[in-house]
């Protein structure tokens, strides 16, 4: 590989690497004769370095010249670091020769504005082309599609990407004025708007014709950057909330700030991203599409951040004790999978399960259910009524607190799962 290459690879990997929405799920397209790469079902597999660096996608930045400025953008117009850009045949070729060599399954593809949206959008958008037509590649491509983009650019783009996103950053509009002077939240919602009639008119069309190319088949996704700006929880989460009710939208990313220009004093003066946060957000993310909670009941009127001690089911489920105990063989679906420590494979066993015999506590932690906390929220066959009526929230709060840092080290607790 010529050493000019290798030299723009190490500037545009470097640059990309505050960005976190690569994630590749969602799409499923097997190998292909004439054609190389493909992907899985569960997508591309993917391991993230210390520093958050994805490793099995080629995360990369077409280029890193930015005609904007924004204040929490390592590339942005002011800070002066080294510049690079690819041509589009150097990254179409680089990406096939790291796929070759087996370094990588996909492509994220990202990028600084140059001259304007369309003209990079349009250089993005001839690479993944290249990628697809000249070198048949088949494999996982997410693209960032460039705010402000045309119709034309965001619609080419979708027949060619599994993946579009086009990134929020900052929640709110006003925060983002402040940010951000330069941009604003309508040129976002535009290309998410054309995805999402890309997707539908496609998808239209491929009833009728079976011919008919696949749009984006993995969705769009974007990404609000957490701590940069004062947006509350409940803020970010109702956000969300509308977004996800647009048919395409897969994910919502939410990217801890990292403080990479601290002489700006627009941002806050923070040692560390604030992961606690961060993961508490991707919990509640994951209840609002996989647990039947609205964002309003996760952070209402009293608590406009989530509770950084516990997770927020836990912490909706002692905010609630009317709605405790449940009878766990006489309840709903829906009422189960409210209970700490059960999760939608539990619940969807314990449903089957009690059609043939009434269950007890001993078959829940057969069915995988976490008793350590469930007890406090339950009753079934044989248990005494010891649940959060007759104990109060508070002591529970703190008994599994507790329970959790005696178990789990500090960064298995960040990483701990919804049950
Ligand atoms: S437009 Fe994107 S790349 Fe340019 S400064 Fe803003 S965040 Fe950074």
């Amino acid at each position: 590989m010529k050493d000019t290459i290798v030299k723009k690879l190490e500037i545009l990997a470097d640059s990309a690497k505050y960005d976190v929405s690569c994630s590749s799920s969602g799409v499923s397209r097997n190998r292909k004769d004439g054609a190389i790469g493909n992907t899985s079902g569960w997508g591309i597999c993917h391991t993230y370095t210390e520093d958050g660096r994805c490793v099995s996608l080629l995360k990369i930045l077409f280029t890193n010249v930015c005609i904007y400025d924004c204040a929490y953008c390592i590339n942005r117009r002011s800070n002066d670091i080294e510049r690079a850009s690819f041509t589009v045949k150097e990254l179409a070729e680089l990406t096939i020769e790291f796929y070759r060599r087996n370094y990588i399954e996909g492509l994220f593809l990202s990028s600084g504005i140059v001259k304007n949206a369309d003209y990079t959008m349009e250089r993005m958008v001839r690479v993944i082309k290249e990628l697809r037509t000249t070198y048949h590649y088949n494999g996982y491509i997410h693209m960032k599609s460039i705010p402000g983009a045309s119709q034309e650019l965001v619609y080419e783009a979708g027949l060619y990407a599994d993946r579009l996103s086009v990134n929020i950053e900052i929640p709110s509009e006003h925060s983002l004025k402040l940010l951000a002077p330069e941009k604003d939240h309508q040129s976002v919602y535009k290309p998410m708007h054309y995805i999402q009639q890309g997707v539908i008119q496609y998808k239209e069309e491929r009833k009728k014709f079976k011919k008919t190319p696949r749009f984006v088949p993995a969705g769009q996704s974007t990404q609000m950057i957490i701590g940069a700006s004062n947006e509350s929880d409940r803020d970010i989460l109702k956000l969300s909330s509308l977004l996800y009710q647009r048919q395409s939208m897969k994910r919502v990313y939410y990217s801890g700030f990292i403080p990479v220009n601290s002489y700006d004093n627009r941002l806050p003066v923070l040692k560390a991203a604030p992961l606690v946060r961060e993961n508490r957000l991707y919990q509640a993310d994951w209840l609002m599409r996989f647990y039947q909670f609205k964002a309003e009941e996760i952070v209402d009127g009293n608590t406009a951040n989530l509770d950084l001690d516990m997770d927020p089911k836990l912490a909706w489920a002692l905010r609630h004790p009317e709605f405790f105990p449940i009878d766990i063989n006489k309840a709903d679906y829906a009422e189960i999978l409210r209970v700490p420590g059960i999760g939608i494979k539990s619940a969807k066993l314990i449903v089957t399960a009690r059609k043939h015999s009434k269950l007890d506590f001993e078959q829940l932690r057969k069915i995988g259910v976490v008793l350590k906390r469930a007890q406090y929220f339950i009753y079934c066959l044989g248990s005494p009524l010891s649940t959060s009526y007759s104990i109060n929230p508070i002591t529970i709060r703190q008994m599994l607190i507790n329970s959790q840092k005696n178990v789990l080290n500090p960064e298995q607790q960040q990483l701990s799962l919804i049950l």
